[in-house]
């Protein structure tokens, strides 16, 4: 993606009329989802499966901790060449490139569950969880809202050249395992990437508790937080964006932080934002705030149900109308149609009754010359 093409549409990220498929990305998609089918025919080794299960980890470590935790929300600090290494393995997860990911992230956090946002689970969970990736809607990215990293030319590279990692996995799958290596190793890895990631996107503003109170409908979840190695706790990540910890208590699990904790002390990264006490403690529900989000949610669905109720009705009216008119019009053709054919059986009567009388009369003519008959012979 060009940076010309990327900025031309950088505000037009509402919904627009004549939103369209986007093939070029929408058809390699489902091609990465038939590739684990290969294996029906190659089988699978050890090694594909100990390959798929480690790439899994760690692309969505590099998403979360690069893509998400440091791009799009700056969240720690490292330098300029392990900021590459984050962009580059954020990339090997075939999710375009890291200026487009983490643009429209952070638009997703401007415009949380309104309108504008380009996967709220409002327009329905698939559109949420890929639907808004492939449609024409997503294509741009939004430069405007991630200035501070592409004025890296390093990162620009690899934000335009953004396949090139996937495919130096791939390969590199292929060396090891062989077939089955690319079929497992590489395309099923990618494959439960994919929708580990996708499940932040919609499945974390539907499932689990809401702790805060926050604009949207983000909620915490342990299962999620489990595969996505730490961003199932969505709701405290809307209401404290900036921390790099997202599970906010020892027993919320935040693998990717935990990781990154383990990288500080060997001075790859450092200053990673912990929660304050304040956003600990402000806006908890139980604490008896209103719950604004959810609130927003309640009140669109149930005016969207106001409005679908008030469009039936409509068209029930319409509809009983059209049927009132239907029944007059078919009960006037069964009367024009019953008038007719008693015209008709009438019609028939009475040149029925002709031949009788006609027969009748020739009969009665017969008989007479019959009668006139024998007096003749007997003069
Ligand atoms: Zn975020
Ligand atoms: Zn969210």
């Amino acid at each position: 993606m060009s940076a010309t093409e990327t900025s031309a549409n950088a505000t037009t990220l509402a919904p627009v009329e004549g939103d369209r498929p986007q093939w070029g990305t929408a058809i390699p998609f489902f091609l990465i989802h038939l590739m684990p089918l290969g294996a029906l025919w190659t089988g699978a080794t050890k090694l594909d499966w100990v390959l798929c299960i480690a790439f899994y980890f760690m692309r969505l470590f590099f998403i979360t901790a690069g893509y998400h935790r440091y791009f799009a929300h700056r969240s720690f600090k490292t330098g300029r060449v392990m900021q590459f290494i984050f962009a580059f393995g954020g990339a090997t997860a075939a999710q375009k490139g890291v200026l487009w990911w983490s643009g429209n992230h952070r638009h997703h956090h401007r415009h949380s569950d309104d309108d504008e946002d380009l996967h709220s689970p409002k327009h329905g969970i698939w559109w949420s969880h890929f639907g808004w990736i492939l449609s024409s809607r997503s294509k741009p990215t939004p430069m405007h809202l991630i200035k501070d990293f592409a004025k890296y030319p390093e990162i620009r590279f690899i934000d335009k050249y953004y396949l090139l990692p996937p495919t130096v996995l791939g390969l590199f799958c292929f060396a090891v395992g062989g077939w089955s290596g690319l079929w497992i190793g590489f395309g099923l890895s990618t494959v439960l990437a994919y929708h580990g990631t996708f499940l932040v996107n919609s499945f974390t503003h539907i499932w689990g508790r809401r702790r805060f109170v926050t604009s949207d409908t983000s909620r915490n979840s342990m299962i999620i937080a489990l595969v996505t190695m730490g961003e199932g706790w969505h709701n405290n990540h809307h209401h404290y964006q900036r921390s790099c910890r997202q599970g906010f208590y020892w027993w919320e699990i935040d693998l990717t932080f935990y990781i990154l904790t383990v990288m500080s002390w060997f001075g790859l990264v450092w200053d990673l934002h912990r929660p304050t006490e304040r956003a600990l403690t402000e806006g908890r529900i139980k604490d008896g705030h209103f719950d604004v989000g959810m609130f927003d949610a309640y009140w669109a669905k149930a005016s969207q149900k106001m409005l679908e109720a008030q469009v039936n009705a409509s068209r029930r009216m319409r509809e009983a109308h059209l049927n009132a008119e239907a029944y007059a019009e078919a009960k006037r053709k069964a009367l024009d149609e019953f008038v007719e054919s008693t015209k008709d059986r009438a019609r028939e009567v009475a040149a029925k009754s002709d031949e009788l009388i006609e027969s009748t009369k020739q009969t009665a003519e017969d008989v007479a010359r019959l009668a006139k008959g024998p007096a003749g012979v007997a003069d």
